[in-house]
């Protein structure tokens, strides 16, 4: 078994990000901007915030952090996302999601400038994504796609593990994962099947495929019986057992096979963040017209 160490690539990625802003901030003297919008105080968003504008911190892009209560409306919440939308000083705006009150997400993401939508869920974006061929297009037009999607993508390039001609399936069809990480890999010319949770015959599905891409949030679910030797299996799941993480993949079953695997955690997890730098990096590079 060979592990796709997504923490390590995470690393070298985040330094690459710090000598681009060095140099960007350098041309054009201004710093890319994130801000970020929490609305209550559940303590995992929380958690994941302070991870955000910590990172931000690192690579050198300035956050600006906005927390409001969670009685606050939705009518609140997009006249502050307004506001930001003519801050010259943000390139990104970040909702943390999931919104307290089952306040309605999709109102307030659509209420994005979506050259600001570093989470790469406004409609134009996603839309684009549907409709963009290949990859150097989506680089050229430097498409902000969802984080953890393209990070999948990156960890696949910088493990060397090619993309184009491969038999690819991918289980789960969410807006946030299983839909964008299908439409790079088409756009990477790979033959994709999309799988969920009525799709027949699973096993004999994933067993031809050269990549599993697994985001279903079932703990253990996928064993060795759905993976042939030599593949890729890229555990996007995380998943909370008392108090302990798994992926969506049982690890135990699979850690005697010949195949390329990401671990949860330390696999797709911490490639997250950093795709939000990176989208970050992205529209401030698109605000200040450079090409
Ligand atoms: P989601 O919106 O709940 O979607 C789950 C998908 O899995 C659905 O399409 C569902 O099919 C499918 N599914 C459920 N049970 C299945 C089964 N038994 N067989 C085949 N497909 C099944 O979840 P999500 O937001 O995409 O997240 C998925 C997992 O990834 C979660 O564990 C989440 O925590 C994790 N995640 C991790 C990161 C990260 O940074 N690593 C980021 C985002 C999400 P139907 O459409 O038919 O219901």
């Amino acid at each position: 078994m060979n592990i796709i160490n997504g923490k390590e690539i995470s690393q070298k990625i985040r330094f690459e990000l710090k000598e681009k802003i060095k140099n960007l901030t350098k041309q054009t003297e201004k710093q890319p901007g994130l801000a970020t919008i929490l609305v209550g105080d559940d303590p995992a968003s929380k958690i994941y915030v302070n991870s955000k504008i910590k990172a931000c911190e690192q690579v050198g892009i300035k956050s600006y952090h906005n927390h409001i209560l969670a009685t606050s409306s939705v009518e609140s919440i997009i006249s502050l996302i307004k506001k930001l939308n003519e801050d010259k000083n943000v390139d990104g705006i970040l909702l943390q999601l999931p919104l307290p009150n089952k306040l309605d997400s999709d109102k307030c993401i659509q209420a994005i400038d979506y050259s600001k939508d570093v989470d790469g869920l406004h409609p134009y974006n996603s839309g684009m994504l549907t409709l963009i061929k290949s990859w150097d297009e989506i680089s050229k037009q430097k498409l902000l796609v969802s984080c953890t999607p393209i990070g999948v993508m990156y960890l696949l390039k910088y493990s060397n593990i090619d993309i184009a001609g491969k038999n690819i399936v991918v289980i789960g069809r969410s807006n946030l994962v299983g839909k964008p990480v299908s439409m790079l890999m088409l756009s990477n010319n790979a033959t994709v099947t999309m799988a969920h949770s009525r799709t027949q015959n699973l096993k004999e599905i994933t067993k031809k495929a050269d990549i599993v891409v697994v985001a279903i949030g079932k703990a253990k679910f996928i064993n060795k019986d759905f993976i042939k030797d030599g593949a890729t299996v890229i555990d996007v799941g995380i998943n909370r057992v008392d108090g302990k993480l798994y992926g969506d993949v049982d690890f135990d079953s699979v850690k005697d096979m010949n195949i390329n695997i990401t671990p949860v955690p330390g696999g797709v997890g911490p490639m997250t963040i950093t795709m939000l730098l990176h989208n970050t990096i992205l529209a401030f590079e698109k605000h200040n017209n450079i090409i």
